[in-house]
């Protein structure tokens, strides 16, 4: 429900000691990364890359056909802090950003990319910590109005699972279905009453982050599990989806992680949850019926 194939940083494109793109590469990497996951029997996958992070819809089609899995992408800016916020800022100090947010997530949700004519499956949203700036809003309320007159479902990043109380009510209160909304990183935040005070809005919830542990705001994968089975048990197996936020390709210069980082991020990839979640939660009681929603039949709902 949400893996990035390629993402980078707004601003790598502007460091030029980095060669151009290289499309081989981020191939050979993007589909070792789609087959190891089809070998554990997943056969679609989300990639939940914003417009300005990098986006290239061209290598997830070649992904998708040399691999056989499907790859739906993405519509969306990405959070104030981390995403390209200057063009729309600029734009809606001279005019009506909401109406342009809302054009181009219409015509790429309708129409397509670029001149590829694959179009977007997911529109993807992203707010800060602890706030839903004034810009981050524009792209909810963009994102309602489309999922109103197209049905396109809706993704979420929440920063360190802040806001997303807040991020399902302002999307219900514009007018989008609960059913069609899913909040992202809601494994980032361990409070198991603010979870279900989500969860009672009627949306799904992403445990979307396994294996990413101990780094930028995240907590470790044994408190994701604990929470996950709390929420099983007060009955919530319906509305729960499973995910890594794995990036297989860094654009921009090489990310090199120090010592201590680079053993925390070993666990970070797209079979984690396969290896190691799975059998962990069998071990605590929790049924193959609800695993089995959580992987496929919730997702296959909310894709309905
Ligand atoms: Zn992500």
């Amino acid at each position: 429900m949400h893996e990035h194939f390629v993402f980078g940083y707004p601003g790598f494109e502007g460091d030029k000691t980095v060669g151009p793109f290289d499309r081989k590469k981020a191939l050979e990497v993007s589909i070792a990364a789609a087959e190891r996951a089809k070998a554990y029997g997943v056969q679609t996958i989300v990639d939940a890359t914003p417009n300005e992070c990098g986006r290239d819809v061209k290598v997830l089609k070649e992904v998708s056909e040399k691999t056989g899995v499907n790859i739906v992408c993405a519509t969306g800016y990405y959070f104030e802090g981390e995403g390209a916020s200057a063009y729309f800022k600029f734009r809606n100090a001279l005019g009506d950003g909401l109406k342009e947010i809302y054009e181009l997530m219409f015509m790429e949700v309708t129409e397509g990319i670029d001149d590829t004519g694959i179009k977007a499956g997911v529109i993807k949203l992203a707010s800060s910590k602890n706030v839903i700036t004034d810009y981050e809003r524009l792209f909810f309320k963009a994102a309602a109005k489309v999922q109103k007159e197209t049905g396109a479902h809706i993704i979420t990043h929440t920063q360190e699972g802040t806001m997303g109380q807040e991020q399902a009510e302002l999307l219900i209160s514009e007018g989008a279905d609960p059913n069609r909304i899913m909040i992202g990183h809601m494994c980032g935040n361990t409070d198991i009453k603010y979870a279900a005070k989500v969860l009672e809005k009627g949306v799904y919830i992403g445990f979307d982050r396994f294996g990413l542990e101990g780094f930028i705001g995240c907590p470790t994968d044994g408190e994701r599990e604990a929470l996950a089975v709390s929420l099983l048990a007060l009955g919530y197996e319906d509305k729960i989806m499973f995910s890594h936020d794995t990036v297989n390709v860094m654009l921009g210069r090489t990310v090199v992680f120090p010592p201590a980082l680079r053993e925390i991020m070993a666990n970070q990839h797209i079979a984690r949850i396969f290896e190691v979640i799975i059998p962990d939660l069998k071990k605590m009681g929790v049924t193959d019926d609800q695993i089995e929603k959580i992987m496929t039949k919730n997702p296959e709902h909310f894709f309905r």
